[in-house]
């Protein structure tokens, strides 16, 4: 059924790829249309599993627990953040019994010392849950979403006070809890880490742990999602936004060599980061399968000159996008809970949209579902900087036995989205003839059996005639 359908796309690709070739500079065909023709019924199911009524439930009880700052009692069943820990590793728990032994659920603690936030040394803990994938090739391949449990009022340092939090971010929690009760169901190639993290109110120091353990373990975190006031669909500017989601992601890594930054300054890519890709991964996802939402990217590493807990990921190399409503009310964010000349502050529920953070929580997983089904991004794609009218990419053999195979994909260098696409067949290096790479961007992507696609990877140039390896990278032709 597949062949048939991939058969089809694929003719209907190469005339249409030919023919905006030979008409330039009539756009080429955009990438959604690829994909139009395959269906995806596990990735469908997830998404209709997925249901408000469970997101509205958690977001109440991590209300009800009073305060969930870091620095609130640990130790107490009823208030505080220790209470909140509990119920969200019991509720990890329950999901990871339907998993058939492929989720694991763990509480990742260390002592914090004294900091900026942390008056004194405190323990931070993480709820972690673990969905193993299951293909030997694959399951090493890690895909981490996360939304952080802590809350605050108008102080970080104020553990006392009622902090519901009931946006920021018992919103992005319940998403990601929602996530894990769904997709423990399912079996994947690769792995998903479903997590929830403490100590983002006080300097990202929950997933800043986690990082660098993952870090220090070699992990291949090959895309990382925070979602982070996800629940809010009436701005405090007035404007009221229910089907649109935004997706920051960094155009220039945050760790780029100057090697690298030399590269990009000859051949560009400032937009085209393993995170840009990823954002770009998440719209196209979303176009197929969650229709009703439009993913809003947004070129910029968070909201302005600020932060979340992507930010550590970064740092150390894995890609990272951050998930955030498009108007945001800053009554309702990091405030005392009171009225205030008729005006009520707070992160209070009834300022939260759960038929949305529901459609949030359906992106983020349409996606983690699809790459952890998916091979992996190619590796070593390089791009032969050499004076021709062609396009000569190369890259190493990806290791899945479902592979399909691979696809060229190109947008015009102005373009924010992939345009054209061209499958490649199963093969290693693929010339695009008479496509300028002086004119397009080109990427390539893995594609398998069943049609799920990987994310692009942006090629890095190599002079001709030299082996396409790490060691060959040069800035292009002078
Ligand atoms: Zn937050």
């Amino acid at each position: 059924m597949w062949n048939a359908n991939r058969a089809v796309v694929t003719i209907l690709f190469l005339t249409l790829a030919a023919s905006s070739v030979a008409q330039n500079p009539k756009p080429p065909p955009t990438a959604r249309q690829t994909t139009r023709k395959m269906s995806y019924p596990a990735i469908n199911s997830i998404v209709r599993q997925i249901d408000a009524r469970n997101i509205e439930r958690t977001i109440r009880q991590l209300v009800a627990f009073g305060t969930r700052n870091t620095l609130s009692e640990q130790n107490d069943p009823k208030r505080g953040i220790g209470a909140a820990r509990d119920w969200l590793y019991a509720e990890f728990l329950k999901a990871a019994e339907t998993s058939g032994g492929r989720m694991t659920v763990e509480k990742q603690s260390y002592e914090q010392p004294k900091a900026a936030r942390v008056p004194q040394p405190t323990i931070i803990t993480n709820v972690v849950a673990t969905l193993k994938g299951s293909q030997p090739e694959a399951t090493d391949r890690i895909y981490v979403v996360s939304g952080h449990y802590d809350s605050m009022c108008n102080s970080p340092m104020d553990a006392k006070c009622d902090a519901p939090g009931a946006n920021d971010d018992a919103s992005g929690t319940a998403a990601v809890l929602e996530m894990a009760r769904v997709m423990a169901k399912f079996e994947f190639d690769a792995t998903i880490v479903f997590m929830a993290v403490a100590g983002e109110e006080q300097s990202l120091l929950g997933s800043t742990h986690f990082a660098e353990q993952a870090k220090q373990k070699n992990w291949t975190i090959e895309a990382m999602f925070t979602n982070d006031i996800v629940g809010n669909t009436l701005g405090g500017n007035g404007i009221r936004n229910r089907n649109s989601v935004r997706v920051f992601s960094e155009g220039v890594p945050t760790n780029e060599t100057t090697a690298e930054a030399n590269t990009r300054r000859s051949v560009g890519g400032e937009n085209d980061s393993p995170s840009r890709q990823l954002a770009r991964f998440v719209k196209e996802t979303a176009e197929l399968l969650v229709p009703q939402m439009n993913v809003m990217m947004v070129y910029r590493r968070d909201r302005y000159g600020r932060g979340g807990d992507h930010i550590p990921f970064l740092e150390r190399g894995y890609p990272a996008v951050r998930f955030t409503e498009v108007n945001e009310d800053f009554r309702h964010q990091h405030q005392n809970v009171r009225v205030q000349n008729g005006v009520q502050y707070g992160d209070l529920p009834q300022f939260v949209d759960f038929a949305y953070v529901a459609n949030v929580a359906r992106v983020n997983a349409a996606a983690l579902a699809m790459l952890a089904y998916a091979p992996a991004k190619p590796k070593g794609v390089t791009l032969i900087s050499r004076l021709s009218d062609d396009t000569e990419l190369r890259w190493e053999a990806n290791k899945e036995p479902d592979l399909y195979g691979y696809e060229i994909v190109w947008r015009d260098t102005t373009w924010a989205t992939w345009q054209g696409v061209k499958s490649a067949g199963n093969v290693m290096s693929f010339t695009l003839k008479g496509m300028s790479k002086d004119n397009y961007f080109f990427g390539v992507r893995a594609v398998d059996k069943e049609g799920n696609r990987s994310p692009v990877t942006f090629p890095r140039p190599v002079t001709r005639n030299q082996p396409a390896d790490r060691t060959s990278t040069t800035s292009a032709n002078p």
